[in-house]
């Protein structure tokens, strides 16, 4: 009866799919006693496969990287981890009554922080007095330093506000053995890499790090590279949807080429699109075409500058431009996690550079949604074409250009548009000040807001189409970290 009474209590729609029948149970972890009773008492029956797999890595003391979908679980997978080695009564070195933080958890938004803050306490219930403190960017300052002051056993919270309460000294990590990264993807897309370096740096080694993560995008490999040790990595894909490249070639003679570029974007409306050129010229000749038919398309080449090339990625990443069309070479080593399409504007030279090009498309952690590459050739590519088929051991399948069809639709237009505040991180500016500033100040929704992007001097916030004129102008009449702050749309052509 406690237990049906538990269910109740929470979001019946986030509980993972446990069936005590088929779930490895608990007590197959070294765990102790009471924390086995305590999950009985959870209504935790069963391990969610998650659990199941990253749990007794994660208790064995490896750094790991682990990858579910939302709602899997994922909490007290690192939770009971970092729990089992708190011991309540270590103190910090000065103060024998001050309890020494042992376990940090990094957390994209105070909400999620929250969240966990809370699964980490019932989780903690079986053992005696621990103590888990949540500081966030947002809340009053003076509590928080209050509560630092007693001391706490483990803290969550989110990159902005752990970072202040090193840099001032009020957090001290010396005694640290446990650090997690929650919701690392969404980090990363909320522009909080630079923070998380900072802090990870601050920890002391030797010590665990654990990587939750909803989906895998190419920054937290590198994120993992730079602050884990030889981490294990735990992916769970759902059963029989294995990330997916469906390929269609299209046969198009000279005339028909750019042009068939936008009949493919109409037809199948992907929100980001990169089209591979083999010549600059054919880049520059495409994108012309493109932007005179309304598409928000940016060219990647290799005559832009640093800071221009940054903007342009800021813009593509951001999903406030729709179609980046670059050669190979401009297009090497970027990091992009969501594509809907790769279009092969010529038969790429060779098969390597085939694969290469369309590996960029659904792929990346997002396995229900398969992603699209076209591919068009004329006649005199077909013997190219035959290569990469007997290369890569896949038959092409022929589309007619003329089944594509733009019926009467709205213009492709992408989701979002780029906000550019001037000031950056020389001006100590940081993803949550610009998130607060538009929430919490100016009334916009979190959903609207997308994407922020922290450079040097300029700080890019995406923001949902809709209200982008009114975020802009709300956002110069607003301050962000206490000063009024310039701000403009990037829109159209070139980066500036
Ligand atoms: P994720 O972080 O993967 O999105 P959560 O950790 O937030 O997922 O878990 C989702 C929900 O499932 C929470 O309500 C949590 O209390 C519940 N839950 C987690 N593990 C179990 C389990 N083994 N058995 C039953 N419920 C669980
Ligand atoms: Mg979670």
């Amino acid at each position: 009866m406690n237990l049906s009474l538990r269910y109740k209590a929470c979001d019946m729609s986030a509980k993972p799919s446990t069936t005590t029948s088929t779930a490895p149970p608990f007590s197959a972890l070294p765990l102790p006693p009471a924390t086995l009773a305590n999950l009985q008492q959870l209504g935790y029956l069963g391990m969610t496969p998650i659990q199941a797999a990253s749990l007794p890595l994660a208790l064995a003391g490896h750094d790991l990287i682990a990858q579910a979908k939302t709602g899997s679980g994922k909490t007290a997978a690192f939770a009971l981890a970092l729990l089992a080695k708190v011991d309540p009564r270590l103190s910090t070195g000065l103060n024998p009554r001050r309890f020494a933080v042992q376990a940090l958890v990094l957390c994209p938004t105070r909400e999620l922080a929250e969240q966990v803050t809370q699964e980490v306490r019932r989780l903690a219930r079986a053992e005696d007095h621990i103590k888990v403190l949540t500081l966030c960017g947002g809340a009053t300052l003076r509590p928080q330093l209050a509560s630092l002051e007693h001391g706490a056993h483990i803290v969550v919270g989110t990159p902005g506000r752990l970072l202040d309460h090193l840099q001032r000294g009020s957090l001290k990590l010396d005694a640290l053995n446990t650090l997690v990264l929650d919701e690392a993807d969404r980090m990363l897309d909320m522009g909080f890499h630079d923070d998380i370096a900072a802090i990870a740096k601050q920890c002391p080694q030797p010590r665990q790090t654990l990587l939750f993560s909803a989906t895998y995008p190419e920054g937290i490999a590198r994120l993992a590279a730079a602050f884990m040790r030889e981490p294990k990595e735990v992916k769970l894909r759902e059963a029989h949807a294995p990330a997916k490249i469906r390929q269609r070639f299209y046969e198009v003679r000279e005339e028909e080429r750019l042009h068939a570029v936008s009949q493919l974007l109409e037809h199948y409306r992907p929100v980001s699109t990169i089209a591979f050129c083999n010549t600059k010229q054919q880049c520059r000749d495409l994108v012309q075409v493109l932007r005179a038919q309304g598409f928000a398309a940016l060219e990647l080449h290799g005559e832009l500058d640093q800071r221009e090339r940054d903007q342009v990625m800021v813009r593509f990443g951001n999903r406030s431009c729709s179609v980046l069309v670059a050669t190979d070479i401009a297009a090497r080593g970027l990091d992009i996690a969501l594509l809907e399409a790769v279009i092969n504007v010529d038969i790429a030279n060779d098969a390597a550079t085939h694969t290469h090009r369309i590996g960029r498309t659904g792929r990346i952690g997002h396995v229900d949604e398969a992603g699209w590459a076209f591919s068009l050739a004329s006649m005199d590519e077909m013997g190219r074409v035959g290569q990469i088929e007997h290369a890569l051991g896949f038959t092409s399948e022929w589309h007619p250009l003329a089944e594509l069809t733009a019926t009467g639709k709205e213009p492709l237009r992408p989701p979002m548009r780029t906000l550019q505040i001037m000031g950056g991180r020389k001006e100590k500016i940081r993803p949550g000040d610009v998130l607060g500033a538009l929430t919490k100040d100016l009334g916009f929704a979190g959903t609207q807001v997308g994407k922020i992007n922290v450079n040097e001097f300029s700080t890019y916030v995406a923001v949902e189409a809709g209200i982008a004129e009114q975020a802009m102008k709300r956002l110069a009449g607003a301050k962000v970290k206490g000063r009024s702050v310039k701000v403009r749309m990037l829109e159209g052509e070139e980066p500036r």
